[in-house]
């Protein structure tokens, strides 16, 4: 059982967590908990890193951020023995939770959920483990998972322990076919295929973090998003369908539509290269240097430029990275050879996902259609298998992810 920030966001909600997880423990259910820091806690802490001073040690910034966590859990254990559950906090050192050393980024290499285990068969004892955390395998230092991490540690800790599932409880009671802050019309899904929630999360729906995902998906747990604030009470332990949405594998879904679901995404910034030489070994010499800075390039288009004998190039970079990103092309501006950098930060990506994409053909050339019609102009568009994303002017987002919900009839 993971609980997201506002789920344990004051001293009242984590007495009401403490009862979602003695009605499962009461129902007979061996059980785990992984908890967030409370909501805004972790923004706060990153907000005094910055502050201490704006170019921090990665290491101190681990420290500072992983604190919220260890409140939490604290917390949660103490209102678990209140109710008269046995419970004892973990950080994630104390498992431990081994990483890589990418502090801010770090990835989980191995967890021994054997003594979790033990202490639950021996005397019901409930680990309430501190999520985003870990400890770098090389330097035992904290080391945190990136943010809304602590979906990652949950399920990470789920396929360490052999759970049956891995109950994500959150602010909503599922996974929509979009944000359903931005569109209220959006509807709740029944199941979503592993693939398409990797998508989904990728493409900016932060319900879940990719990274939790991916594990699901090479581990095969299975994660069941729901509410915690649907009453404990109400809520019968036993029954196999409780209201959510089972992130699953394919073949676990009998009803596939084309479309599942729209993401988006205004963390994007647009960098053109104009007049660059059209000639091999250019892209290298754009790219090669931003992928030696560790910056992810997102979409790539590529155009012919009317005097055929130059190129323009357009690439979309993390908002987060843009200035890093503007100042490695133009420092390699005589190795590219260009005449001209036009960039824009107000940029938006919107992406529809959908495994029944792989079989049907024109669902693309529905949405240019439907856009046009709202005058929202293209800037940039990529597509995969199972997900087209396009670029367009930030202030038409909402516009946008409105307009495509209707058209691939998703709204509710
Ligand atoms: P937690 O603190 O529990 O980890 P998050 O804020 O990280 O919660 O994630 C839940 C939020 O994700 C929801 O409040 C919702 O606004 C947002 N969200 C974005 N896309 C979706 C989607 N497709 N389905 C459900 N929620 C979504
Ligand atoms: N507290 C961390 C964050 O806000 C991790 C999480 O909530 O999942 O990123
Ligand atoms: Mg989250």
């Amino acid at each position: 059982m993971k609980f997201g920030g506002t789920s344990v966001a004051s001293i009242e909600r984590i007495r009401n967590v403490a009862q979602h997880v003695k009605r499962e423990v009461d129902a007979g259910h061996e059980v785990a908990v992984v908890v967030s820091a409370m909501s805004g806690k972790t923004n706060e802490l990153v907000g005094w890193a910055a502050e201490a001073s704006p170019l921090h040690d990665a290491r101190e910034y681990d420290a500072v951020v992983a604190s919220g966590e260890q409140v939490t859990s604290g917390l949660l254990a103490i209102a678990l023995q209140a109710v008269g559950i046995q419970a004892r906090s973990w950080q994630g050192w104390q498992i431990p939770i081994r990483t890589s050393d990418a502090h801010g980024a770090a990835r989980i290499l191995e967890i021994d959920g054997g003594e979790i285990i033990k202490r639950f068969a021996e005397r019901k004892e409930v680990a309430v483990v501190s999520g985003f955390q870990g400890v770098s395998k090389d330097t035992g230092r904290i080391t945190t998972l990136g943010r809304g991490g602590s979906d990652t540690s949950a399920v990470a800790i789920a396929a360490a322990i052999r759970a049956d599932r891995c109950d994500i409880y959150t602010d909503v009671d599922g996974v929509y076919t979009t944000d359903p802050r931005v569109v209220p019309k959006a509807k709740r899904l029944e199941k979503v295929a592993f693939e398409e929630m990797l998508e989904l999360a990728s493409q900016g729906a932060k319900v879940l973090q990719v990274r939790s995902v991916e594990l699901g998906m090479v581990h095969n747990v299975r994660v069941f998003v729901r509410s915690s604030f649907d009453k404990p009470e109400d809520i019968d332990a036993h029954a196999n369908h409780p209201p959510g949405t089972l992130i699953c594998s394919e073949e676990e879904i009998v009803e596939q539509q084309v479309v599942t679901g729209i993401a988006f995404s205004k963390d994007e910034a647009q960098i053109s290269v104009r007049q660059v030489q059209d000639k091999p070994g250019v892209a290298a010499a754009i790219f090669g240097p931003l992928a030696e800075a560790n910056i992810n390039v997102d979409m790539i288009v590529q155009n012919v430029s009317e005097d055929g004998a130059t190129t323009d190039l357009t690439f979309t970079v993390p908002a987060a990275d843009y200035m890093r990103a503007k100042e490695t092309i133009t420092k390699a501006k005589d190795a590219i050879g260009y005449t001209r950098l036009d960039t824009a930060t107000d940029v938006a990506k919107v992406s529809v996902i959908g495994i029944g994409m792989r079989s049907h053909a024109g669902v693309a050339a529905q949405a240019f259609k439907a856009l046009s019609a709202r005058n929202i102009n293209i800037r940039a568009i990529t597509t995969s298998e199972i997900k087209f994303s396009l670029l367009i002017d930030a202030a038409y987002t909402e516009l946008a992810v409105r307009t495509l919900h209707t058209l691939y009839g998703l709204d509710a």
